[in-house]
């Protein structure tokens, strides 16, 4: 499983609907708001020790 680096809901990458890559990594989302939040600032989110 990996983890909503938005609101920490555990995401099923098989399954997972909506993801972005950044600085080398995939990153999943439970919903498109969440996707959203963090391309539009992704260093906010990234160094939260995920
Ligand atoms: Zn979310």
């Amino acid at each position: 499983m990996a983890i909503d680096p938005i609101c920490k809901m555990d995401i099923d990458e098989k399954t997972a609907r909506f993801t972005s890559d950044y600085s080398g990594k995939t990153y999943y989302f439970c919903c498109l708001a969440c996707k959203q939040a963090f391309d539009a600032e992704p260093e906010a989110y990234v160094d939260e020790g995920i």
